[in-house]
Formats: C-alpha cells, structure tokens, sequence
C-alpha cells in the first residue's frame, strides 16, 4: 500500500511531545545492508544451522528481515529484555520477561540486537545464554551506538555505528510509538 510520504498519514505528526525526527537511514539503505549481513552471517554458517535468538521487542522488524535474507536455514527463537522504561534515558535497570525456549546446548548461536547502548542488556544476555553452553554465540546488531559504552561486547556483525542521539522505527519505539516506520529517525 502505497502511503503519501511513506508515512502513515493522520499518525504521523512529525512532532510528538517537543521533538521532532528527521530521517536516519532510509529503508532501502536499512534493507541493502541487512541482506548484506544475512549473506555474511550465511557464509560464515555455511553447512551449519544456527539458533538466532532476537531480543525482544525492538528487534522484530530486523530480525524477520535477516533471517529471511539468509541462504541457510536457521532456527528462530527470543528472549525478551527492556532496559528503557519510558523517555529516551536508560532506566539502569534490565527486566528480563521471556527466556529462550529452544535447547541451544552444544548449537551454534547468534544474538541478534536492534541496537545496543551502553552494551549492558547484551552482556547480560550473553552470561545467560552462556550458562546454557551453547557451541558458541555471536552477536549481531543493527547499530552500534557508541556514546555511552560501559560493557565492552564483541559485536560480530553490526549494521550501522552512529555515535549518538535517540533513534526510532523500523521496530524502536519511544513509548511504543514509531515501531511501525520502515524508516530509521533520530529525535530531536
Ligand atoms: P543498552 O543496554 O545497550 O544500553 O541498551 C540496549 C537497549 O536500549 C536496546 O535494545 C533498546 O531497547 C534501547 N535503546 C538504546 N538506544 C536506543 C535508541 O537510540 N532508541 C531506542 N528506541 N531504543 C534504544
């Protein structure tokens, strides 16, 4: 369907409680490098078949569209984490609400991030899965925000590297608003 801007008309304002987004990466720009990603990550697996696990819920959209990209077959699973509350600041807090269902002992596993921060959400994922003695886990994110680092992660694959700002769409929400952009913003 085809919409006037690419916006979803009367929802999109442009504005919302003081700020206003201008457009990041465009979804041809999202979607090229996140096939380039699933054909570097179907490479490096060749012959093997690996458990991608999404962090939920930021990561949906990116996710569906990896896995989907990929020439090997996969095995899909999530885990759900929340470390922003509402706002755009870290609440410092990490709330975990859904474990991995899938036995990923002895399997060959990729987190797959929507973007990662302060890297603390994905080291703590990572100690869990860990727990669980996976063959190995990898990371995989859209975009690597390098502003305020705390936890050094090793990130295999990433998307994007911005340096900072708040971003939005294509699944990252602000108070659960703009998921649904195919498009990535920073708000100002
Ligand atoms: P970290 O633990 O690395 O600080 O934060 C990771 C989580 O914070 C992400 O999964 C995401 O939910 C949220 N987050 C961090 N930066 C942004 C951002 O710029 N926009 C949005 N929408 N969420 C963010």
């Amino acid at each position: 369907m085809k919409r006037k801007n690419g916006f979803l008309g009367k929802v999109w304002r442009g504005k919302v409680e003081g700020f206003t987004k201008e457009l990041l990466i465009s979804r041809q720009e999202i979607q090229k490098r996140v096939r380039e990603l699933a054909l570097q990550i179907s490479k490096d697996y060749h012959g093997k078949e690996p458990v991608l696990i999404g962090v939920l819920n930021g990561v949906v959209f990116f996710f569906a569209d990896l896995v989907r990209y990929m020439t090997i077959p996969s095995k899909l699973d999530f885990i759900r984490a929340a470390s922003y509350g509402s706002g755009t600041s870290s609440s410092g807090t990490i709330r975990f609400s859904k474990d991995v269902e899938i036995d990923i002992k002895g399997q060959p596993v990729i987190l797959v991030e929507d973007i990662v921060d302060t890297g603390l959400t994905l080291a703590k994922i990572r100690e869990i899965l860990e727990k669980k003695e996976p063959e190995s886990v990898r990371i995989c994110v859209l975009i690597d925000k390098h502003e305020r680092r705390q936890a050094e992660v090793p990130i295999d694959y990433c998307g994007f590297h911005i340096q900072e700002g708040f971003i939005v769409g294509y699944g990252l929400d602000f108070n659960e608003q703009y998921r649904y952009l195919s498009d990535i913003f920073v708000l100002k």
